[in-house]
């Protein structure tokens, strides 16, 4: 195990009906609310009204930045970061899923920086402070309501570049598990992808002596597998969605399940450069990248994997040599997301292999990926080939 040092700062408040805690959370805080949302979905489910008669309570000033995409754009951080300017706004509140979170953390962030957001994502300036800010989760899948990071897409250059700061972790977030019954099957299902991912990217090092750090990201494992099923049959169960939602943020949460491990993360460096040129969800492109990034480099370190195949997909290790045994791993997590209903190639979403050059080059643009093995842009093109 490597020393570390762990620092998280954000509040959970969770279970059903926490949204009448909203208003008693941001009198901490500001009065003056940049509320930031998605598409729509919080109108349609009545979470709007909600969150209006706690701001009302409280006599907040409301200004609104609605219409944050999914893989949320620069420019509309932009205007929220111009909104906050023009109306002396001091706290910000994010209300949906990732996409409506990381946007939050970039206005926050981005407000009192005297350059342009974006310089951030491109590593070209440092953060340094940020407006407080809460939330409000509809849907379990980025962990976002617990960590720091942030991944913003700029559509005029096809670049999707994230941050991760102590700055932007949210001051409390609130995680009421009723409000993701609404989320329909297919977002249910990156939720689920997204946080495996987030565990894979933790547990498949090169660190070594970290038993304990292993069985959390197994456990988060075993326990997305099971209650996804649930959920994606039962949409309004409240146990399997306060489960999955738990897992959502303890498998990112600013690295707490992976304390003192080099982490990895090639794999959603590699997806981010598919979804700034294609847009599809994020969750997509891993399903169909990991297990590729999987066979790629599971000689690397193969008793990790057997490991893997073993505790977490309960393979049968009788008989079979250990590379049967981690590739009999590989192929169950490609036939779990499979059957959940997550895409395996990317001909399944109409990509060919047009743009495979130029996203892994992006993919490299600050140096190789990866540390359970290093991949330069070679690597990552065979992994995009496997892919299509
Ligand atoms: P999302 O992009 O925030 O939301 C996807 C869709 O789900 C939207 O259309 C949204 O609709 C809808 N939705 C959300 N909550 C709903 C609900 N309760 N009922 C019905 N529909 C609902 O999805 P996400 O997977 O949470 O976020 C993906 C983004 O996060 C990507 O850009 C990804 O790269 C990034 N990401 C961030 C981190 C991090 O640590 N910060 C980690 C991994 C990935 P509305 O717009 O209408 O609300
Ligand atoms: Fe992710």
């Amino acid at each position: 195990m490597n020393s570390f040092q762990f620092q998280n700062p954000t509040r959970i408040i969770f279970g059903a009906g926490t949204v009448n805690k909203l208003g008693e959370q941001l009198a901490e805080y500001g009065k003056r609310v940049l509320l930031v949302y998605g598409g729509g979905s919080i109108k349609a489910n009545g979470l709007y009204d909600q969150v209006q008669q706690q701001l009302q309570q409280i006599g907040a000033v409301v200004h609104e930045l609605s219409g944050v995409e999914p893989n949320p754009r620069v420019s509309t951080v932009r205007k929220g970061i111009e909104l906050c300017r023009e109306h002396s706004l001091d706290f910000i509140l994010a209300v949906g899923g990732g996409s409506v979170l990381d946007a939050a953390k970039a206005v926050a962030v981005g407000v009192p920086y005297e350059g342009d957001v974006w310089d951030f994502l491109m590593h070209k300036a440092q953060i340094t402070s940020a407006l407080p800010l809460g939330t409000i989760l509809t849907l379990s899948a980025t962990g976002s309501e617990m960590n720091g990071n942030s991944v913003i897409t700029n559509w005029e250059e096809n670049l999707k570049k994230s941050f991760g700061s102590i700055h932007a972790y949210p001051k409390f977030s609130i995680l009421d598990p009723t409000l993701t019954y609404s989320v329909p099957a297919n977002q249910t299902v990156n939720g689920i992808v997204d946080t495996m991912s987030h565990v894979f990217e933790q547990y498949f090092s090169p660190t070594t002596n970290t038993p304990l750090q292993e069985r959390l990201c197994e456990s988060i494992l075993q326990t997305v597998i099971e209650n996804g099923e649930i959920a994606l049959k039962q949409p309004d169960n409240y146990e399997a969605r306060a489960n999955l939602m738990l897992c959502g943020t303890y498998a990112l949460n600013g690295g707490m399940i992976s304390v003192g491990m080099q982490n990895d993360w090639s794999t959603h460096m590699i997806e981010h450069e598919i979804s700034a040129i294609y847009d599809i969800a994020h969750a997509e492109g891993l399903s169909i990248v990991f297990p590729n990034w999987m066979k790629y480099v599971f000689n690397a370190r193969l008793d990790r994997f057997v490991q893997f195949a073993v505790r977490v997909w309960q393979v049968d290790p009788a008989g079979k040599t250990d590379e049967e045994i981690a590739l009999a791993g590989i192929q169950a997590t490609r036939d779990y997301f499979t059957r959940i209903g997550a895409p395996a190639t990317l001909g399944d979403l109409k990509i060919n292999g047009k743009e495979l050059d130029r996203m892994s080059k992006e993919t490299v643009r600050f140096g190789s990926v990866g540390s359970f093995k290093s991949l330069d842009a070679d690597a990552v093109h065979e992994i995009l080939e496997l892919s299509l």
